[in-house]
């Protein structure tokens, strides 16, 4: 090689050099237009409404994610003062004991969630519905029994459930009970309204990205954490603990799990599920797992424990019916059928190397990918 093409060779690195650090300069250069680098705070895990919480801010500067963070757990914990049905001292409980005898007023808050409750049993056909408190605790004693509920309890606490039932005032904020013994039961609701309030909390003290957790219940919004381009949400496999049924993009959207994979009553060797058919009385056994997509937790939360209700046939009907909502389900029977609306197609994150096993081969005992036509 002559010394004149040494040179230009030498010339030639030289000026890719510039051009690099001219490209380092120039986008550091618009970062620092742009504004600086965001930083996340997390929680880690902490125990709230009787599960585990863990909630990500994205913002500014360190200090503002961590007051989000806060402002967030702030909001879960006066969500679950109102609304929890173990705390005595509760407005909930309050009403619970009171509200046949008189109009209870009930904060702001609590107020709303019954009536949107009331929008969710008109949109069901009532496979949602919070007065069924009765058919619930006839479920719980039957666990402590060991005997399933009788025709006659069944008929006496159907008499004592109905969203009609049920008088609100919205000019004074008040509710009253037109049956005596009826009960709310806030638990398929209160989880999903608890992560809105969060969410609203966070991009309330600054935060431009945030992803709320609340016992598998989650939602996201905004810029995501890791310079992501969506935020990475797990669903659990109903049949393994330590599994993932697949992993979830999502941007600005909720997911919530409903299922009696987790809790039950156990009669004979049966199982059955926490969630009540409130018109039959029956628990509500067809899906061992329903997952729900929706812009807002309260409505992924409200629908998962519906759809439960419908069953799989119903259930696809009624989630189809409804923009941005999807569905994921998968069936009680052995084969653990995985079955779920077109549109879920495009929040699955392929890219993950995740295994999706099919539930079916769990139950034979062996490990294989789920069927093709289950492949999302
Ligand atoms: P999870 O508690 O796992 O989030 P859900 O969101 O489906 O599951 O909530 C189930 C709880 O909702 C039950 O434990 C009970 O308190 C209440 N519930 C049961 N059946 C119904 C129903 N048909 N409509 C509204 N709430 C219900
Ligand atoms: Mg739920």
């Amino acid at each position: 090689m002559s010394v004149e093409r040494k040179i230009s060779l030498t010339k030639k690195y030289m000026y890719s050099a510039l051009i690099i650090a001219g490209a380092v300069v120039a986008a550091f250069g618009i970062r620092v237009l742009v504004g600086p680098r965001l930083k996340t705070a997390n929680s880690g895990y902490r125990v709230v409404m009787g599960t585990f919480a863990n909630i990500t801010a994205v913002a500014g500067d360190s200090k503002t994610a961590g007051i989000c963070v806060e402002a967030a757990f702030d909001k879960l914990k006066y969500v679950d003062e109102v609304m929890s049905d173990y705390k005595a001292e509760s407005q909930l409980s309050q009403v619970n004991r009171e509200a046949f005898g008189r109009p209870v007023h009930v904060d702001e808050n609590l107020f709303e969630v019954l009536r949107i409750s009331g929008e969710y049993s008109r949109q069901t056909e009532n496979a949602f519905d919070i007065t069924v408190g009765p058919i619930v605790d006839l479920w719980r004693q039957a666990q402590e029994l060991k005997r399933l509920p009788t025709e006659a309890e069944l008929a006496e606490a159907r008499s004592r459930v109905g969203f009609g039932k049920l008088a609100l005032n919205r000019a004074d904020k008040t509710v009253r009970f037109g049956v005596k013994g009826m009960r709310l039961d806030l638990g398929g609701i209160a989880k999903g309204y608890a992560i809105d309030s969060a969410i609203e909390a966070m991009e309330k003290a600054g935060a431009v990205g945030g992803l709320v957790d609340l016992g598998g219940d989650v939602r996201c919004f905004g810029t995501p954490s890791d310079n992501k381009a969506s935020w990475l949400v797990g669903l659990q496999d109903p049949a393994a603990d330590d599994r993932l049924l697949l992993v979830l993009k999502l941007r600005d959207m909720a997911v919530a799990t409903s299922g009696g994979y987790r809790r039950f009553t156990e009669i004979d060797g049966q199982r059955y599920s926490h969630i009540i058919n409130p018109g039959a009385g029956a628990s509500a056994d067809e899906l061992i797992s329903v997952s729900i997509i929706a812009q807002t937790a309260t409505a992924a939360d409200t629908l998962a424990t519906a759809v439960s209700v419908l069953g799989g046939e119903k259930g696809l009907e009624l989630i189809d019916s409804l923009s941005e909502t999807e569905a994921i389900l998968v069936g009680a029977g052995k084969t653990a059928e995985l079955i779920h609306t077109e549109g879920v197609r495009r929040y699955v994150d392929t890219t993950q190397a995740v295994p999706v096993y099919s539930t079916a081969s769990k139950v034979a005992g062996q490990r294989k990918p789920w069927p093709k036509e289950n492949q999302l």
